[in-house]
């Protein structure tokens, strides 16, 4: 099976050969040139898989042109319950990524027991495998530049630590991550890990990648690479829980099942949306933001108008304080029958810092289609659900979980599970935590001492120059 761009101009490619690159070279982003599909008969058996096994089956369909036993390989060699309970080493893999009932139709899917506590180690650990299992095949390295608002550079680090064929250079900015967040990056003494810590805000961090990305020279000589959320087999690795969540909240697969993701880039949506276009019985997906709502208005108003980064708020569900959303294209590439001019045409106003509105374009229609549905919730919000979660069903939440749930229980149907995603645990954000609940989140084990851990980081002006200056000096460690 081929990818090809959502901007229609790039020539098909295999998953191998999308791997590691970011964009498309006409500036889109790559696309299954047409989805697999999972039969009845497909689901039937799957029902009975652990997570090891529906990510082969999910996976081995979307990444074809790695052999299937190379692919069981990486898929063992990523998903261990080691890896993802906090250290509980033993075999019981339909462990990972539990599902917990908080009532009857409404559940969470726990993603944030892995590495860094937050879900986006699901994707990242396999990316770290596949990244090395590709350069090896290749007899190449890469250095992965990246900017990081919290989740997505420790994520990162803890994929690609002690990796021979990779470097990370990632870029965090000295304010704006709790100290937990900060700690489990700075605390990291694996050689080919280096924090780049920049006198400026997170945005300062994204333009310092775009500017040395947009150097080509400078690019192609440094082997510069990314592991941003646009990444296909990121997008890919996060279908498989759709599927594990589905499986173990119904009994039959003649049901539906909604599920309310809490947003920033799109990511973790759009594989919800993924999943469906290949056969899962989905009935809602329901798009969680926080005050950063430009996919809320999209949802309500078929308006897509990304925001400046002066207008984007800091809100206490920092990792969903984006301007605009990376992955939205992919969906919009679907709703228009992946029809690239279309696309081109929707994206030169947004790519100007303008807006499209689907109702003009006669398009808006076909979203309800799609069954998306979308709600924001604010700081007051996400302060009383945590609350709330807490009295009724005796949970404590992380505060981009309570924007899910939020939304998510505002969206429920009679007949038909809603299933919450939990995209990190509470642990991450104590400050907030203690402002609902007048004290601190458990720790996983282990992690009590992290803050006072030695830390390794270098801390940079917001100044291209130096930042090229340290990767010119460790690209070839
Ligand atoms: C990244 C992140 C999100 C947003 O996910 P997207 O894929 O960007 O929509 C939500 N919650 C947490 C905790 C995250 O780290």
């Amino acid at each position: 099976m081929n990818y090809i761009s959502t901007r229609g101009l790039s020539p098909a490619q295999t998953f191998t050969q999308i791997l590691l690159g970011g964009l498309a070279p006409d500036g889109g982003l790559y696309m299954p040139e047409a989805y697999p599909s999972f039969s009845a008969d497909d689901l039937a058996v799957m029902r009975g898989m652990d997570y090891r096994e529906l990510a082969l089956t999910v996976l081995s369909r979307l990444a074809d042109d790695i052999p299937v036993a190379d692919l069981k390989m990486l898929v063992d060699k990523t998903y261990t319950t080691e890896t993802y309970s906090h250290g509980r080493a033993d075999s019981d893999f339909s462990q990972i990524t539990p599902v917990r009932k908080l009532e009857d139709g409404l559940y969470t899917l726990e993603l944030s027991n892995g590495p860094t506590l937050a879900f986006k180690d699901m994707a990242m650990q396999l990316l770290g495998n596949l990244f090395e299992y590709a350069l090896d095949k290749a007899g190449m390295d890469i250095n992965i530049l990246g900017a990081t608002s919290g989740d997505t550079g420790s994520a990162a680090e803890y994929a690609m630590r002690g990796k021979h064929n990779v470097r990370v250079f990632m870029l965090s900015p000295v304010e704006g991550m709790t100290p937990f967040q900060q700690a489990q990056m700075y605390s990291l003494q694996d050689a080919n890990i280096h924090n780049l810590v920049v006198r400026g805000v997170f945005d300062d961090c994204q333009d310092i990648v775009k500017a040395v990305s947009n150097d080509l020279e400078f690019k192609a000589h440094y082997r510069i690479g990314a592991v941003n959320s646009i990444n296909w087999a990121r997008v890919a690795a996060q279908c498989i829980y759709y599927f594990k969540a589905y499986f173990a909240v119904t009994a039959d697969n003649s049901e539906k099942v909604s599920f309310s993701v809490p947003s920033g880039n799109f990511g973790d949506v759009c594989a919800g949306h993924i999943a469906r276009q290949m056969g899962l019985p989905i009935a809602k997906l329901v798009v969680a933001t926080n005050e950063n709502d430009v996919l809320d208005e999209f949802f309500r108003t078929g308006v897509y108008r990304p925001r400046t980064s002066a207008e984007t708020a800091h809100t206490s569900s920092p990792s969903m304080d984006i301007s605009k959303a990376s992955n939205f294209e992919r969906f919009i590439f679907d709703l228009t029958g992946g029809d690239g001019d279309k696309v081109r045409e929707l994206w030169r106003a947004v790519d100007q810092g303008g807006a499209f509105d689907l109702k003009q374009h006669g398009l808006f229609d076909r979203v309800a289609d799609y069954g998306f549905e979308s709600g924001k919730s604010s700081h007051a919000d996400r302060m009383a659900t945590i609350r709330m979660a807490e009295e009724r069903f005796g949970t404590v939440i992380d505060p981009h979980t309570a924007d899910g749930l939020k939304v998510g229980m505002a969206h429920r149907e009679p007949g038909i599970a809603m299933v919450c995603l939990e995209t990190a645990l509470p642990a991450k954000f104590e400050d907030s935590i203690v402002e609902a609940l007048g004290r601190k989140p458990e720790r996983p084990a282990g992690l009590d001492d992290i803050e006072s851990r030695p830390q390794r980081y270098e801390v940079l002006d917001a100044n291209i120059e130096q930042v090229k200056a340290v990767i010119v000096a460790h690209a070839n460690d």
